[in-house]
């Protein structure tokens, strides 16, 4: 491989991620993406602690991602009355700094797009590995020879049902569906957020960057999802029977959600998978080791292609050494991160009041003066638990 050729699936984060560190060091970089133009929607992402700052840092993203950050404030949890219950502080929700997934999305697109080709609205149908590469037939472009590809294609990854098979199986689900769009600012909120819970559901909402505008996000108790229930319509039905007859100004966000546009709506769960290469194929970010909510998936697929990219370059033309020490490497962590995940549709809507009055008293209580530290190593330890290596 003189000058490699890779296929990545999935013009996400974590797919430009890796485009942007092999192109830069020459290798041919070809990016198919299914949707006809970049995805931008969903909610707010954020980074926290030494490693994710490193990885920003390396990528010369720091300053810009912090000229694009939300300044999100403290978020609280609200009683049916909209009393304050106990207050979240800024650092627990939006990490040492937080923008919109759409504004990294944009971003890492913008760094990357003079080097690296991209295919938007197709996708990889077949991959036939041969002792010369990996031939891979597309929806739409004649088949093409590539000498490694990497799935960077999401939670419900197709390169991942492709080559490991059985995709349904790989995902553990927790329990809780998830509904997130942008709606009209109808509680006035200006840089803070709030979490009104009852038994089984629960809404968060966030002030956005325009005044105008907030985030909502809608937890609830469900089973998984079909592909086909995925849709808008779907989501609009599914939080206006979970929410019906919820307290506090429950009702008008779900009025309100009858005319969001960019609705995002998953079960959430977690990626299971024994290994994450198989071959010269190779899964990156959510199509790994991916958790809907909760698991830290940004920073964990930006830390995650900062490795692949990393080990990659320092084992020229020997890619299964290369994904054997990223993967010993990266799983540990990316396990841990992922934990989040099974307890996020928990956090934001305890299953029982006995579970609700525990959540609004722990985090009273740990938000308090004497507690600040160690709450602080609580909701950093799981980022911070990574030693980067070093490839220069
Ligand atoms: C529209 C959208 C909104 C999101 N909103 C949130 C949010 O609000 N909060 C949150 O925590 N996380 C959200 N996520 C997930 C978050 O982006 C990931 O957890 C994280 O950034 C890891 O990124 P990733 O690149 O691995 O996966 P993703 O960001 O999910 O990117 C995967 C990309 O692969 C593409 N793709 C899928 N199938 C194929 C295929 N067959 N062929 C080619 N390309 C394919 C997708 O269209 C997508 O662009 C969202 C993801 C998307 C796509």
């Amino acid at each position: 491989m003189i000058r490699p050729h890779v296929l990545v699936a999935g013009a996400g984060i974590a797919g430009p991620s890796l485009a942007w560190w092999l192109s830069r060091r020459g290798w041919r970089v070809t990016v198919v993406e299914r949707a006809r133009a970049l995805r931008t929607g969903g909610q707010a992402v954020d980074f926290r602690g030494p490693v994710h700052r490193a990885v920003l840092e390396r990528m010369g993203l720091w300053e810009a991602i912090h000229e694009r950050r939300t300044r999100l404030g403290t978020q609280a949890f609200v009683d049916a009355t909209g009393r304050t219950v106990a207050e979240l502080p800024a650092l627990m929700m939006s990490g040492d700094v937080e923008l919109q997934r759409g504004d990294l999305c944009q971003l890492l697109f913008e760094r990357t797009r003079d080097q690296v080709e991209y295919r938007f609205g197709d996708s990889p149908t077949d991959l036939h590995e041969t002792s010369e590469g990996v031939e891979v037939g597309f929806e739409h472009h004649a088949s093409q020879r590539f000498d490694l590809v990497v799935g960077a294609d999401g939670l419900r990854s197709n390169v991942r049902s492709r080559v490991f098979g059985d995709d349904d199986g790989r995902l553990k689900h927790h329990g809780f569906r998830v509904v997130g769009c942008t709606l009209p600012n109808v509680l006035g909120l200006r840089q803070r957020g709030v979490i009104y819970s009852e038994p089984g559901r629960g809404v968060c909402v966030t002030s956005a960057r325009a005044d105008d505008e907030a985030r909502a996000l809608f937890v609830f108790t469900g089973a998984p999802l079909g592909p086909q229930e995925r849709s808008p319509d779907v989501a609009r039905e599914a939080v206006s029977a979970a929410f019906t007859g919820a307290g506090w100004r429950t009702a008008q966000l779900v009025e309100a959600l009858r005319g969001a546009e960019d609705l995002y709506f998953d079960a959430i769960s977690s990626v299971r998978l024994p290994r994450y290469s198989h071959g010269r194929v190779v899964l990156l970010g959510d199509a790994a080791w991916g958790g809907t909510l909760g698991g830290q998936g940004t920073p964990m697929a930006m830390v995650g292609a900062y490795v692949l990219a990393g080990e990659l370059l320092a084992n020229p033309g020997a890619h299964a050494q290369a994904f054997a020490r990223f993967e010993s490497r990266l799983r540990p962590y990316a396990t841990k991160c992922q934990g989040g995940a099974s307890h996020v549709g928990g956090f934001f809507a305890p299953r029982t009041r006995a579970g609700l009055f525990l959540r609004n008293h722990l985090y009273g209580l740990l938000t308090t003066k004497p507690l600040e530290r160690a709450f602080e190593k609580l909701v950093t330890h799981a980022a911070t638990g990574f030693v980067l290596p070093d490839y220069t």
